[in-house]
Formats: structure tokens, C-alpha cells, sequence
């Protein structure tokens, strides 16, 4: 994924930064515990189909 558009992406919710998962393709903002998923090299940023994010995955166990 495009490291410049990557920097340009904030949590749609919160407006905060996000964390780029590389082995699950995923943006993640620990503040609201969703992962926005990156279909075909797109995100999408949308809070109804992010995904939540469990307790280890925020620990960052996974
Ligand atoms: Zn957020």
C-alpha cells in the first residue's frame, strides 16, 4: 500500500491516526478498537464495516 496515501488516512470516527496491520491488510485505530479493512488495495473507511478489535489483538499479542 502507498506509504503517502497511507499518511493522508485518519479514522473516520475519531479523526485520529491509524495503524497499518501489513499480515491482516488492515487499518487499525486502537481509540475506537476497529480495523478497517484494505479490499484490493483500497480502504475502506467506513465504521460499519470495520471490524472490531479484540483485546490481544489492541495488546498487540496477535
Ligand atoms: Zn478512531
Amino acid at each position: 500500500m502507498d506509504k503517502q496515501l497511507l499518511s493522508l488516512l485518519v479514522c473516520p470516527v475519531c479523526k485520529g491516526p491509524l495503524i497499518f496491520d501489513k499480515a491482516k491488510q488492515e487499518l487499525w485505530c486502537h481509540a475506537d478498537k476497529l480495523a478497517f479493512a484494505i479490499k484490493e488495495g483500497i480502504p475502506v473507511m467506513l465504521a460499519d464495516e470495520a471490524r472490531t478489535l479484540s483485546a490481544d489483538e489492541l495488546a498487540g499479542n496477535v
